[in-house]
């Protein structure tokens, strides 16, 4: 790993991609329109990136379609895109240094995660969808003897994948992967303060072989090019990761414009129950700090809602605290970092207003809060800690997406179960106990899509990911990943008798 000089030198010596990538090359904004993409850690412009609107729009879903109908890719035998995402693959892995240092630039994540982290799994996603494509056989009926009924997946034609800042290339790679494998034409609407790694990105594409069309990138703000996508009348589906009043939004323009299928994943307020059986605690108070004060907090499946059984409350959160004072905010290109700023100002903003409602609502502030002690400029906010919070509290309720945990205990299994249910979300949860009938148990009675037990965030390529609620529908990663883009066609043939 590069230590903070070099990484500080790599990041000065970029050569920065700014343009919108349409049809196989850059572009500016049809009307010339920029926006400002501002690093976090130093609240300093790095680059004006094209601002896309409706016209671009427009010609990034010409081109898209035209490649779909062309079949250059749609119709391409699988094992032949296969090989062309294998390249993908391992360009983005020969140009990991460069994409990690463009995402921790964008939105502040230490460069120890985006390089350790975000990389290798991206990598590994392309891979994985890569390599299941040439795997997957169609179906026969079991109809009677008078026909035959083949039961067989298509593309559906051009996707829309909008994504969020927090892991940009990560979250952009479980849609594009699955989408490009499935025979796709797709268009990537990076968040606009984060753009910088897809729009690296799309000219890989090109380079592995990805035809002209088949894969774009149009940069902008979500009410311009996200909601002119979401309504385009020939735009098939519609992927996304975000926040859930954006998810809402993206219903309400399918049903206004072609019923396009809109898939979410969306926001998480996960609950973690430490039950008193649980067997190493110290592995589950730093888990619980690392699950929520890792990126910041920034993660859709922040174990945000603490519950600790009653009886083990005071070891339990003197240990919280020690590991909680392992995250030092700092500086992100520092290899030693594992704290970096929030995204930006607004973000900031918005948890300490959080913050100050949790103390306001009566709730006891045991560590961090209003500053980061660190030097200079940027976005911090240290670890911060609630405890004697209630299910009725903001903190409790609503989404931070920020260091800030809120801790609460129980008495009983079916307490610890109601108050870890008692939420609009269900994305993630985690259960630390020795028993396996209470684990079991726990993972049934818990309204989440994904259940760790005794860990959190654990999964790798061939487990789905996603929540119910309103966390979304569908699911990234593994097989299932594939049915968000791809239609059932069923085919029957009428056989007649041979006399
Ligand atoms: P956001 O909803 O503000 O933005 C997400 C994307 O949608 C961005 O590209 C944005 O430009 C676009 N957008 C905004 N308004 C739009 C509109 N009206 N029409 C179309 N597109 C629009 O979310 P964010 O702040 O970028 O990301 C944080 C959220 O993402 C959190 O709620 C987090 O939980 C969620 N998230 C969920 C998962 C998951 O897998 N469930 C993973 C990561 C992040």
């Amino acid at each position: 790993m590069k230590n903070y000089n070099e990484w500080s030198q790599m990041a000065a010596a970029l050569s920065l991609k700014t343009q919108a990538y349409i049809d196989g090359g850059y572009c500016a904004a049809a009307d010339g329109a920029t926006l400002d993409t501002i690093n976090p850690a130093t609240e300093q412009v790095i680059a004006s990136v094209a601002s896309c609107s409706d016209a671009d729009v427009e010609l990034a879903v010409v081109a898209a379609r035209r490649s779909f109908a062309s079949g250059s890719w749609s119709h391409r035998a699988p094992a032949d895109r296969k090989r062309v995402l294998l390249r993908f693959a391992d360009l983005i892995e020969q140009h990991s240094e460069e994409l990690a240092l463009l995402d921790t630039l964008d939105m502040g994540k230490p460069i120890a995660d985006s390089l350790g982290f975000d990389l290798p799994s991206t990598v590994e996603t392309f891979r994985w969808s890569a390599e299941s494509i040439d795997k997957l056989y169609g179906e026969i009926a079991p109809t009677g003897d008078k026909a035959l009924a083949l039961i067989q997946r298509e593309p559906i034609g051009v996707v829309a994948a909008i994504v969020p800042w927090n892991y940009p290339l990560m979250m952009a790679s479980w849609k594009l992967a699955p989408a490009l494998a499935a025979g796709n034409s797709v268009i990537l609407k990076p968040s606009e303060k984060s753009p910088l790694s897809a729009l690296r990105l799309a000219e890989l594409a090109t380079v592995a072989g990805v035809p002209d069309g088949v894969f774009n990138v149009l940069p902008g703000y979500g009410h311009t090019v996200g909601k002119a996508l979401a309504l385009h009348p020939d735009v098939d589906v519609i992927a996304f990761t975000g926040s859930t009043a954006v998810a809402g939004q993206l219903m309400q323009y399918a049903g206004q414009s072609n019923m396009k299928r809109v898939w979410l994943e969306a926001g998480g307020k996960s609950p973690s129950i430490i039950f008193a059986d649980c067997k190493d605690l110290e592995a589950a108070a730093a888990t619980s700090a690392s699950a929520i004060f890792s990126n910041q907090g920034e993660v859709c499946i922040a174990t945000s809602r603490l519950y600790v059984e009653e009886s083990i409350r005071e070891p339990f959160m003197k240990l919280l605290l020690q590991e909680a004072a392992k995250f030092v905010p700092g500086d992100p290109l520092d290899p030693a970092t594992n704290m970096g700023p929030l995204v930006d100002r607004q973000q900031l903003d918005r948890v300490r207003a959080y913050v100050a409602s949790g103390v306001e609502e009566g709730a006891s502030l045991l560590m961090g809060g209003e500053t980061a002690s660190t030097p200079g400029n940027g976005y911090y906010l240290p670890p911060t800690i609630f405890d004697q919070t209630h299910e009725t509290m903001k903190i409790v309720r609503e989404e931070i997406f920020g260091p800030v945990l809120a801790v609460d205990s129980f008495s009983s299994w079916q307490e610890a179960i109601d108050k870890a249910n008692n939420s609009d979300f269900g994305l993630g949860a985690s259960v630390w106990t020795s028993s396996l009938n209470k684990a079991h148990r726990s993972s049934r009675a818990l309204e989440a899509g994904m259940v760790w037990v005794n860990g959190w965030a654990g999964g790798d390529s061939s487990t789905p990911f996603g929540g119910v609620k309103q966390s979304g529908n569908g699911r990234d990663k593994s097989l299932h990943a594939l049915e968000k883009f791809s239609e059932l066609k069923m085919t029957w043939i009428a056989l007649d008798g041979l006399d």
